[in-house]
């Protein structure tokens, strides 16, 4: 049955034409599973990306790529299309972050150390959020955060979900602009790759480098300009310019830029499941569209 559905939009080659021009096929480039942040596991994230009738779906989950077969089988059984990514953060003000999508190859070996290593580095850096926490007079403790992490790599959203959860803060954003980020008073900066680094690691896993939500770098166009140009020449290879926060003028002028370096766009929601309960997957908060064309770009890169 959803198998005739999926085929009827246009997704295999014998209906590929007319129909998918009536009803363009969707994709999202951005979501994270249990392997880190989000609250699917990848089976399931993949599940509902076909169940709100998406032609594709990357799994980009933080510092890791261990819910990646998981979800490519699971797109094999229902017939929807899983690309393997990663979401890295870098060393800049403000953060940046990667993301790498079709990693493969000889250097897969070397990025999964990498990831381990980034790994390591949340490890040590959650329990000195956590004691600031504790010194604003919070009672939480780390494995009440590890608990609800189930294993999958630890961010500020399941501490954010904790706090929620003992009446301390009203929603994840609230943990996040009183404690959480950057700037605030529990914040506690990780080690992180240079940009240099992380374009370098996914590139040498056989990886395409995207520069994800630019729009959180709160620069002017031409910061941005400027930006692009710099990581360009260290090999990024395409921006996010379809994002769930995006305007429509902002999408626009990424795409400029994009057309500008040379470089593909890319797009995706940044869903998260109830770790961002406002965002859905592919449509964001309601209004965003990514095109299913921007994906053949990706696979030729
Ligand atoms: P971490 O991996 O601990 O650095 O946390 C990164 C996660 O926190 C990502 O999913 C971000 O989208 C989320 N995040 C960062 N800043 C904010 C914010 N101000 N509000 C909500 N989520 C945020
Ligand atoms: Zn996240
Ligand atoms: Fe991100
Ligand atoms: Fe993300």
């Amino acid at each position: 049955m959803e198998q005739e559905r999926y085929k009827d939009r246009g997704h295999t080659s014998s209906s590929k034409g007319l129909r998918s021009r009536e009803c363009p096929l969707l994709i999202d480039l951005h979501t994270h599973t249990t392997a880190s942040d989000g609250s699917m596991i990848p089976a399931e994230l993949v599940r509902h990306a076909f169940a709100k009738g998406l032609g594709a779906v990357a799994v980009t989950d933080h510092d890791t790529i261990s819910g990646v077969d998981q979800a490519l089988e699971e797109g094999n059984k229902l017939g929807i299309e899983v690309i393997p990514g990663v979401e890295v953060s870098v060393d800049f003000s403000p953060e940046v972050h990667l993301l790498g999508y079709f990693l493969h190859g000889n250097y897969y070996d070397s990025i999964i150390k990498t990831l381990e290593e980034l790994r390591e580095k949340r490890e040590q850096r959650n329990p000195r959020i956590i004691t600031k926490l504790n010194e604003l007079g919070f009672d939480i403790t780390m494995s009440e955060v590890n608990r609800l992490a189930a294993g999958g790599n630890v961010g500020r959203p399941h501490i954010a979900r904790v706090m929620i959860d003992k009446g301390y803060v009203a929603s994840i954003e609230e943990a996040f602009d009183k404690y959480l980020a950057s700037g605030r008073p529990a914040y506690f900066k990780k080690d992180k790759l240079t940009p240099a680094e992380g374009i370098s690691e996914i590139a040498r896993a056989g990886g395409v480098p995207v520069l994800a939500h630019p729009i959180y770098l709160n620069m002017s166009t031409d910061q941005l300009d400027i930006l692009l140009g710099q990581l360009a020449a260290m090999g990024l290879k395409g921006i996010e310019a379809y994002y769930t926060d995006n305007t429509a003028e902002q999408t626009a002028q990424l795409l400029q830029l994009a057309h500008k370096h040379k470089i593909l766009a890319t797009g995706g929601s940044d869903f998260h499941g109830m770790f961002k309960p406002d965002i859905e997957i592919g449509s964001g908060r309601g209004s965003l569209k990514v095109p299913y064309s921007l994906l053949l770009g990706l696979k030729q890169a």
